[in-house]
């Protein structure tokens, strides 16, 4: 049977509810606020607001837990007895209104905590900065700088900009508790914007991936391009690991990108010396699957895993998910049966055209310069399109080269002729200031110049010339020293074309120093470790999080991560 779903409104707030498994009740109150609303400056405010809640500290004995996403905010919790429900959302409303100013100091710390055991975004940053600059979905490739300076007031703010009942949606899987309140501030609803793009070149591809293959695809939020990647992994899975034995898992982690298009990161593990058949294969099989599209067994059995989620114990919290965001970003709910409808009608012609689109969406990160991949598209850019003309040339404290490049627009690093990293003033995205006088200018562009006054003649004045025309809400002060400045090049040195040497170590636009590789981590919050399963079921809902989804859903269907649940879960 399908899942079916009512809506009712409580204290100004959309209801959306299902039938759940019986005896259990679920319930998310979500808001439309996430990382992918931060300015760099005050990246990890929305996590802040989150663990502030309960002021650091919520006891019960039912399960709950919170998160924070690309677009969105979840309260969770799950309980036999529907009381429990009201209870906690009655908590939750009232710790957004609650001052915890006192606090705050204690909880910043833990939360720099959190992000030094869950680790970076990894490559999967790296492309989204790629695409997206240091904006939007390219937030995700930096750490939550702005922990290291907000005020109370400032968390305040924001939370009263964006916890309010015009920007939430409550969705029970169960019943409806007896005298259920949502006692939030009023305020308009906040729809997620589009995501938009930097201009590029795609296909193209990165270097420097650590343990495999990944591709970043987007997609608008349609049946085609999902039927695409669902066959595409089933293929991958076949021919990667079982005709080949290259790859012990072919991934597929979705996020959405903005309410109209989806992210997914395919991911495939491979040995660093397979890498080169490795990436063949999975570069011939998406070809393939464009030329000539998919098998009717294909489409088939496509549909009827569609239909089975939907009908599955967790397929309620998933419709329920899936609504509730189109609720947020004021879009039309869609039934389960009418997906699954929207699915059965993808055709192999629609399927190949899709597969089509990916592909020119594609970007594409190997850990080298693999053959396969260089025959078949160009290399993301290293250096920025421009210079800055006309400023004034300031040369190292040794030696011609590199050169540093200041006017009154903005400042060009030239490591070799042709080869610059240009950020404009107008355009900067966070300046961040170390306690040993280096800074970090981050373009809106994601290219990034390290500036170290020991590094030019005359390095203070210069540095202090540029800093002095960054705004101040742009300016982030770190308590801890910069990254280590490079040893000049040789002007003859040959930068190269191969792998990680085409990146001036000064100025770069991932910014390693920034990061820390480890795989994928979309959900930053608390319940990072969930982020596994319904993958594809997320993005046939449209779902990106799938960390709730697939929290709740496990704790519907038995509890299998109940352990980690409990672990993970914020004192
Ligand atoms: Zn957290």
């Amino acid at each position: 049977m399908l899942p079916l779903v009512e809506q009712d409104v409580i204290d100004g707030v959309p209801v959306l509810r299902s039938t759940g498994v019986a005896g259990r009740h679920a319930a998310a109150l979500m808001f439309r606020v996430g990382q992918f609303d931060e300015a760099l400056p005050v990246r990890g405010i929305t996590h802040a607001v989150e663990h502030l809640t309960f002021g650091g500290h919520h006891e019960a004995h039912y399960e709950f837990n919170a998160g924070v996403d690309g677009w969105y905010t979840r309260y969770l919790v799950e309980s036999g007895d529907p009381a429990d429900i009201a209870a906690y959302l009655r908590a939750v409303c009232e710790g957004l209104a609650a001052d915890h100013g006192a606090i705050l100091d204690r909880e910043r710390r833990i939360l720099r905590t959190e992000a030094a055991s869950r680790g970076g975004a990894g490559m999967l940053g790296s492309c989204l900065v790629e695409r997206y600059g240091a904006r939007g979905p390219g937030v995700l490739n930096y750490p939550e700088l702005g922990l290291e300076r907000l005020t109370w007031a400032d968390v305040a703010a924001w939370r009263a900009r964006w916890f309010t009942a015009g920007n939430a949606v409550l969705w029970i899987a169960g019943d409806r508790p007896d005298g259920l309140r949502l006692p939030l501030p009023d305020g308009p609803a906040r729809p997620a914007p589009a995501a938009v793009p930097l201009p590029a070149t795609r296909p193209a591809y990165l270097t420097g991936a650590k343990g495999g293959l990944a591709a970043g695809l987007v997609a608008d939020r349609s049946f085609p391009p999902h039927a695409a990647q669902d066959v595409l992994k089933r293929r991958l899975t076949q021919a990667l690991r079982h005709d080949r034995g290259l790859t012990y898992d072919v991934g597929l982690g979705v996020q959405e990108i903005d309410p109209d298009h989806l992210h997914t990161w395919l991911t495939a593990d491979v040995l660093p010396e397979q890498v080169p058949m490795a990436a063949h294969v999975l570069l011939s099989t998406f070809e393939t699957l464009a030329t000539a599209g998919a098998q009717e067994a294909e489409l088939a059995d496509y549909r009827r895993r569609i239909q089975e989620r939907y009908e599955s114990p967790a397929g309620p919290v998933a419709l329920l998910d899936h609504q509730a965001r189109a609720v947020l970003n004021g879009r039309p709910r869609r039934s389960a049966a009418e997906s699954i409808r929207l699915a059965a009608e993808v055709t192999s012609a629609d399927l190949a055209k899709a597969t089509q689109s990916l592909w020119d969406s594609m970007l594409v990160a190997a850990p080298y310069d693999v053959p396969a991949i260089q025959g078949r598209m160009g290399r993301a850019p290293s250096f920025s399109a421009r210079a800055i003309t006309g400023g004034k040339v300031h040369k190292p404290v040794a030696g011609d080269s590199p050169t540093l490049t200041v006017s009154d627009q903005g400042v060009t690093f030239t490591r070799a002729p042709g080869e610059h990293v240009t950020v404009d003033y107008a355009d900067a995205a966070a300046l961040l200031s170390f306690n040993d006088g280096k800074r970090s200018l981050i373009g809106g562009d994601g290219f990034t110049i390290v500036l170290d006054p020991a590094q030019w003649k005359n390095g203070a004045a210069v540095v202090s010339t540029v800093t002095a025309r960054i705004p101040e809400g742009l300016v982030l002060p770190l308590d801890r020293p910069g990254p280590a400045t490079p040893a000049p090049q040789p002007a003859a040195g040959q930068p190269g074309k191969s792998g990680s040497a085409s990146q001036p170590a000064a100025a770069t636009r991932k910014d390693r120093l920034l990061r820390i590789v480890t795989g994928q981590t979309f959900l930053v919050a608390c319940l990072g470790v969930l982020l596994v399963g319904g993958v594809v079921w997320a993005s046939v809902s449209g779902s990106q999080g799938s960390a709730p989804l697939g929290l709740v859903a496990a704790v519907l269907v038995g509890r299998l991560i109940a352990r980690n649940f409990r672990r993970r879960r914020r004192r």
